[in-house]
Order: structure tokens, then C-alpha cells, then sequence
């Protein structure tokens, strides 16, 4: 047994000074003054105690074609979450075109077993045929209860025209499950891409003129008309407009049943990356593109308000000399940066620290709503009797800077290179287990956990308070 004594509990609804006693990979107790008997006591003395973070949007060695993976693998990328204080991902399942979902599940399971944290799989759906809702029925039987679709990269056999999206849609109604929608008008980008490429207008800065805010704003309005339609949660990924905040606050007002995350890029970057020298902006390609430095502060007000629910990093990091082997064209190349292990520090310097929330709402963001709608709760994002033992003891003060050269995840730039952030994940547990000690990642880890998963919850459970 393990105590966990001295701290602040934080949860999403109080915080207060608590013990925590972790009987094997579960939390036993949460209370003053439990005794210790013969356990193991973790010091938690003037840090803050929370349920381990909970990112539900990242992609570890993601294939993009040509030979091409992102630069963390399961393994490398789960020690960077883990050092970050996140202790579950949640990553897709691609299929290739014509493979069954089923299939493509089993292909993907194969590459995930090298997580160190837990981990769970939502499964893309790229195409609509006869068989495509049995297999979606077959995957949220076998514990795969979200689904991905793209209104993007028709161009890449992954984005699906509106009519096949309304089926993807009704198949997922049927299955009480969640739809993931990646929101961006395709055919607009696609179109704005040729145009800008052919008068000559290739260089990184443009990617974000060819993905305007309102192909965002028009795409997630479409996928909320279309999930209405079909009595279908949505959950929308990477919000990055205070339009699209709008659209999905003004569909929440109504009583439609729809999510939005946003990721740390977005709200703590702005658009004006893209004006550095172009090997310095190719950094910052990724889609959405980053925005005008009017946004961020809007999605902030959202996330305070809780019009947006979650933060995820759609982490997605590139190797420099994979992102410069195109430079010349932005079309050309990887999409996607890296934040897994960055994501707490980031949300709780500009948010907590910055007094944009309070600590409460930070552990809702990162942990316990992730885990609520993606079907985990409260068996993760939880800090309470019966939950599993994934615990952070974060030191709210430890200041750091973010750099390339001493960060975790595999990959030799960091769009937040040299950005001064406090908080630290000073130990955390995954399961009971000790995974970080004194702010490092233990050497030799267990594998993770696959996490099979029922249907999400929209609102949140009632919580037992002290
Ligand atoms: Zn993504």
C-alpha cells in the first residue's frame, strides 16, 4: 500500500488538504489523517494531489505516406505523457483503404502494446459502405466506443463527403457511441491550396492563409447540423476559432449534445510564428493552422466558461529533417507538433497561473472531462474510492524552461521552445505503480494497459465530497 500524504486534493468540484491511500492499482481511500500502517508514505507536502492527466487526442508513429512516421513511437511518446504527469492517451486506429475497421484495430494494437501509460484507440471511419455500420457495431463490442471523422483530406482517402458522414453519423446514434469530428471544409483548403501554390506562394506562412477561420467555422456548423440530425454526440477536435466556440456553445444552448477540445498550441501561440524565417515557421505547420492573436484569449474565456471542455494536444511531432525535406512547398509538408508532456505545465502556467481558472477547472480539463466523455470515468480522471491509481503530485511552483534539448518526447524541436513554465509532475503514479520519481521517468516501466471502454457520459457524475 502506498500513502499519499499531506497534500492539497484537487478535483474537479473541491479541493482541500487530503490523504490518498493506493491499495494495489487502486485508490482505497481519500480522507484526513488516514493512517499510514506499513505503507509506503509519498511526501505530498505543500504540493497539490490530482487524478493522473488524461490526453485523448495524440498520434504516435502516425504514417503519413512516402516512408513517413510521426517521431514518437508508443513507447517514447507514453514516457514523455508520463513525465508530463499524463498517465492515459488516447490515440486512432487508421484503416488503409478497404480494410475492414475490425482489421484495422488489429494492426493498430500491434504498434500501441509498446505504451508505458494506459491507452485506449478511437477508430477512424474513412469510407461508408454495406458493411460499414456492423463493423462500427463490432468495434464498440470489443470496447472501442468513439469514432473519427475527417470533413478533411478527401485528398488523402480519410475525409468523407456529407452523405456518408450522416451515415457514420446514424451508425454511431445506434451504438451510443461518440463521433470525433476533425472540422475543416476540405474542398475549400484544397481549393485555396492550388491557388496559392499556383501563383507562387509556396512558403510555410502561406498553409495558413490556404485554412482560413471560416472553412473551421463552416465545417464544425456542418458537422453539428448533420450530428443533430442524426441524435449523435459529437465531440469537436482541436477548436481553434472563437467562431466555432460559438457554434458549439449556441448547440449546447439548444440541447444538442456536443464537445469541444482545444489544444496548447492554440491558445498559447498566434499566427505570428509563421512570420520567422521559413525553416523556423515550417515548425508551426500544422491544422489547424495557428491563428490571429485576437483567438486565443477567446478560447480561453471558453474553456473558463466551459462552453469548451477538454484540452488535448493532438500531439504529432516531426523530426526537423523531415519537416525541411519539403520546404519549398507547404502543401508538401507533415502536418502536426508535439505536446504530450508539455500539456499540464502549459494549461496550468497560462491558465491557473495566469488567473484565467482555478485549479478545479484545470483538473476538469486535463483529466476528469476527457475521461468522462471518452467512456473512462471514473475509473480514470478520477480521484476517489475504487479509482485506479493514477495520481500526479505536482509542484505548483517549479519553474522550467520548455527546450528541444532536454524535453522527453522524441523529436528535436518544440514549438514552445524557450517558454518559462511553472508546475511540475513531481511523482506520479500509473496503477499504484511509481512511474516518476523526483520529476524523472523511471528507467525500466511496465507496458501499459490496453483500456476497453463503454459509452461516454455528456454530463458530470455526481462526486462524493469529504
Ligand atoms: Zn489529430
Amino acid at each position: 500500500m502506498i500513502l499519499v500524504r499531506g497534500g492539497t486534493v484537487v478535483t474537479s468540484r473541491w479541493s482541500g488538504r487530503a490523504d490518498v491511500l493506493v491499495d494495489g492499482e487502486t485508490i482505497r481511500a481519500v480522507g484526513l489523517d488516514l493512517a499510514a500502517g506499513g505503507s509506503r508514505v509519498i511526501d505530498a507536502t505543500g504540493r497539490l494531489v490530482f487524478a493522473g492527466g488524461v490526453d485523448p487526442h495524440v498520434h504516435m508513429a502516425l504514417p503519413i505516406g512516402g516512408g513517413l512516421r510521426s517521431s514518437d513511437d508508443f513507447s517514447t511518446g507514453t514516457r514523455a505523457a508520463l513525465s508530463g504527469g499524463t498517465t492515459t492517451i488516447i490515440d486512432f486506429v487508421t484503416p488503409v483503404p478497404g480494410e475492414a475497421l475490425e482489421r484495422a484495430v488489429e494492426h493498430r494494437l500491434v504498434e500501441a502494446a509498446g505504451s508505458l501509460c494506459d491507452y485506449a484507440l478511437h477508430v477512424s471511419v474513412v469510407s461508408w459502405g454495406d458493411r460499414t455500420a456492423d463493423e462500427m457495431k463490432a468495434c464498440v463490442d470489443a470496447g472501442y466506443s468513439s469514432f473519427k471523422v475527417y470533413l478533411a483530406y478527401k485528398e488523402r482517402g480519410l475525409g468523407l463527403a456529407d452523405g456518408d458522414l450522416l451515415g457514420v453519423l446514424e451508425a454511431a446514434s445506434a451504438l451510443d457511441a461518440v463521433v470525433l469530428g476533425h472540422c475543416e471544409n476540405g474542398d475549400a483548403v484544397s481549393h485555396l491550396q492550388r491557388r496559392l501554390v499556383g501563383r507562387g506562394d509556396r512558403a510555410p506562412r502561406f498553409h495558413a492563409l490556404s485554412r482560413p477561420p471560416e472553412v473551421e467555422v463552416e465545417a464544425v456548423g456542418r458537422a453539428i447540423a448533420l450530428a443533430g440530425i442524426a441524435g449523435c454526440r459529437l465531440y469537436v477536435v482541436h477548436v481553434s476559432t472563437a467562431g466555432a466556440a460559438q457554434a458549439i456553445a449556441r448547440a449546447r444552448a439548444a440541447g444538442q449534445e456536443v464537445h469541444g477540445e482545444v489544444c496548447p498550441h492554440h491558445l498559447v501561440l498566434d499566427s505570428g510564428c509563421y512570420e520567422r524565417p521559413e525553416r523556423e515557421a515550417a515548425a508551426f505547420v500544422m491544422s489547424p493552422p495557428l491563428r490571429p492573436a485576437s483567438e486565443p484569449p477567446q478560447l480561453w474565456n471558453a474553456l473558463a466558461r466551459g462552453t469548451l471542455e477538454t484540452v488535448a494536444t493532438d500531439h504529432c511531432p516531426f523530426l526537423r529533417r523531415d519537416r525541411e525535406r519539403d520546404l519549398a512547398d507547404f502543401t508538401r509538408i507533415p502536418n502536426g507538433v508535439g505536446g504530450v508532456e508539455h500539456r499540464l505545465a502549459l494549461l496550468w502556467t497560462f491558465g491557473v497561473g495566469a488567473g484565467r481558472f482555478d485549479a478545479s477547472r484545470f483538473v476538469a480539463l486535463a483529466c476528469e472531462a476527457p475521461a468522462r466523455i471518452m467512456g473512462l470515468y471514473p475509473r480514470k480522471g478520477a480521484l476517489e474510492p475504487g479509482s485506479d491509481a493514477d495520481i500526479v503530485v505536482w509542484d505548483p511552483d517549479r519553474e522550467r524552461t520548455i527546450t528541444a534539448a532536454t524535453q522527453v518526447q522524441r523529436c528535436d524541436t518544440c514549438v514552445y521552445e524557450g517558454l518559462r513554465v511553472r508546475g511540475r509532475a513531481e511523482t506520479v503514479l500509473l496503477r499504484g505503480r511509481v512511474v516518476v520519481s523526483r520529476g524523472e521517468v523511471e528507467r525500466d516501466l511496465a507496458p501499459g494497459r490496453l483500456l476497453r471502454r463503454g459509452p461516454g457520459q455528456s454530463r458530470p457524475a455526481p462526486q462524493a465530497t469529504l
